[in-house]
């Protein structure tokens, strides 16, 4: 298998470990796992299956569920999006898929359109804060109304809404979020999920009955101010290539595209085999590090489609065929995410089909 690089290593026992997490932080709650975006980058099929223990999965998009279903998954499957058109409604009936219903018009075609069978159920998602997707508090009873009155329904609906900042530390907006959400609670009576990752680690008053939780599965932390180790979470994805070449740099010699980079005293320079074409984040250019031999290796100049180039100083006996790490364990994605300005959910959901997956139980 360790021919093929690069590759994503998957450590499925690190998964299950991350949800018997979710489960300590949010013991009396009900788990809806998130795997959209093809279980955020690290593979779908392999994903639901070491997540089996999770009460329902959650996807963005119908045609998300319906792979599942495919893959003959027959946990509840909610459709955070919803549906995007009427024709939608009929898929969600065939498949039996729980709907996310988060404006108006889902509504009107649900009255309109003749479906095949009932719905399994569905969730009234309500605007708190996110200004996203959400019913706003004066359209909500209409939309309750029809939804529970349209007779399609096999069981009654939950009640949805998400945070827009439970990364951050002791935000009133969150409180004001959660404010909303128990008035709502209280009034109708609704067995409610709301807290994303954040919002499992550190709001316990918005566990309610199901918690939704993505990013912490993966092993990485959506604050910026704690580690995935600190919050006892195991990363899972270990993102490998191989040192391709060396070179000696010497002074005044400019390093690829563009010449970003270019060497002031005589420079150890490996070639490692991972670039953006294949979702390696084109801002790591002249400030992502990788490992290799354990050692922190800095990224020097532009990221090329296929390659990218490390200083070896602190790794100089490093040779052509070394396995080089971009992210794992010992070299958090979220790091990666700080020095690309972005968040890890994005480098992880980056990371395309040329990168094989290969996936492991245990340790190596
Ligand atoms: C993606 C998503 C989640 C999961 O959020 P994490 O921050 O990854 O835990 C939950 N709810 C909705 C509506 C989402 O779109």
């Amino acid at each position: 298998m360790s021919g093929d690089y690069p590759h994503a290593l998957i450590h499925l026992d690190a998964l299950q470990h991350n949800l018997a997490v979710v489960r300590q932080y949010a013991p009396r709650s009900r788990v809806m796992s998130v795997i959209k975006a093809d279980g955020y980058g690290h593979g779908v099929e392999a994903v639901a299956e070491a997540l089996h223990d999770s009460d329902a999965f959650a996807v963005a998009r119908v045609r998300e569920a319906v792979q599942l279903r495919e893959l003959a998954i027959n946990k509840p499957l909610i459709v955070l999006d919803g549906a995007a058109t009427a024709a939608d409604l009929i898929t969600a009936a065939e498949y039996q898929l729980s709907l996310v219903f988060h404006h108006p018009s889902q509504l009107d075609w649900l009255s309109q359109t003749d479906l095949p069978q009932s719905l399994p159920d569905a969730w009234l998602m309500l605007e708190t804060g996110m200004h996203r997707l959400g019913l706003r508090a004066e359209q909500f009873p209409q939309a309750y109304g029809k939804l529970t009155s349209c007779g399609v329904l096999a069981n009654s609906p939950g009640l949805m809404s998400h945070f827009a900042n439970s990364d951050l530390n002791d935000d009133p907006r969150n409180d004001a979020q959660m404010h909303l959400m128990a008035d709502f609670k209280s009034r109708y009576q609704l067995p409610v999920c709301f807290a994303n990752s954040g919002a499992v680690m550190q709001l316990p008053d918005a566990h309610h009955e199901w918690v939704r939780p993505g990013l912490m599965l993966y092993g990485a932390s959506p604050f910026k101010d704690k580690t995935a180790a600190e919050l006892g979470l195991r990363p899972v994805m270990e993102l490998r290539a191989r040192l391709l070449a060396r070179q000696v740099l010497q002074p005044g010699e400019q390093v690829g595209y563009g010449g970003d980079w270019q060497a002031e005293k005589t420079t150890l320079m490996g070639v490692v085999s991972i670039g953006y074409g294949d979702g390696f984040n084109r801002h790591l250019s002249g400030r992502g590090e990788v490992l290799i031999h354990g050692q922190r290796a800095a990224v020097l100049g532009r990221v090329s489609m296929d390659t990218v180039c490390v200083d070896l100083e602190n790794c100089p006996q490093a040779q052509p065929g070394d396995e080089v790490i971009i992210w794992g364990e010992k070299l958090p994605v979220e790091q990666a995410a700080i020095q690309a300005g972005t968040i890890p959910y994005e480098l992880l959901t980056q990371i395309n089909p040329r990168v094989k997956r290969i996936y492991r139980y245990g340790q190596s």
